[in-house]
């Protein structure tokens, strides 16, 4: 199946097209988005990283989706080269999401298709919910003062459309799809690889919408992973 049909098959409803407020809250209730990402075929490329940007007008320095690269311990000795993980990381849009009791506003809300958004008309841009989330996923846009992180491209669904990162992924890294569809290429993936599949950093009870198969178990507590390597600046031409 093509990727770009596969959410025009997930019974887009004609409300779900409908711009506005009250419709971005609910969502398209009846589903339950999640992303899998398949370690094995992340090549590191950062396509999804610059799509994004592109796609969401993120500022320059920050990121709502990007591959992260960890140097990671234990290497033997005899080996010349460092072992180097890449991992993909985004909101992983929660189903208790920490990000959301902390504001103060109700400018963070959690849509029935478990969307996790921000109300960037209300948002106030304290910054409680960039320090309440436990995996960075969050940061003050410096242009719209406020809260900025990944939507799972909102937009895009609503339009029967894929989130950027995972049409422009060049190794089908990025699997998206509905829970509640069975039939969907990722809960087919999720039963296949039962108890090969993790979240990063489960027990901060979160219970994270974003899946890793081939996670280095490094990854799967906040407290034992190695400092990712810093980004390399982005230089204007
Ligand atoms: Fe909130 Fe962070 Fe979970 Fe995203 S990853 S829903 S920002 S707690
Ligand atoms: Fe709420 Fe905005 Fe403050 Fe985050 S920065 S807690 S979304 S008001």
């Amino acid at each position: 199946m093509r990727r770009r049909t596969f959410l025009s098959l997930c019974c887009v409803s004609a409300a779900s097209l409908l711009p506005g407020l009250a419709q971005a809250a609910a969502g398209n209730s009846g589903h339950r988005y999640a992303m899998l990402v398949d370690l094995r075929r992340c090549v590191g490329c950062q396509s999804c990283t610059v799509s994004c940007g592109a796609e969401n007008a993120v500022p320059l320095g920050n990121f709502r989706t990007t591959v992260s690269e960890y140097v990671m311990g234990g290497v033997p000795q005899e080996r010349r080269d460092p072992v180097v993980a890449v991992v993909p990381r985004l909101c992983n849009h929660c189903e208790k999401p920490a990000c959301v009791p902390v504001c103060p506003v109700g400018a963070t809300f959690k849509r029935e298709d478990g969307l996790v958004l921000i109300n960037a008309d209300t948002c106030i841009g304290c910054g409680f919910c960039v320090q309440a989330c436990p995996y960075d996923a969050r940061f003050l846009n410096h242009e719209t003062h406020t809260a900025d992180k990944c939507t799972f491209c909102a937009h895009r669904i609503a339009a029967g459309l894929l989130p950027a990162c995972v049409e422009t992924c060049v190794g089908g890294a990025r699997i998206f799809g509905d829970l509640h569809d069975p039939q969907s290429v990722v809960c087919r993936m999720l039963a296949a690889y039962k108890g090969k599949v993790a979240t990063l950093y489960p027990e901060k009870s979160t219970d994270p919408h974003v899946f890793y198969l081939g996670l280095d178990s490094y990854f799967t507590h906040a407290d034992s992973i190695p400092q990712p390597l810093p980004i390399t600046p982005v230089r204007r031409s």
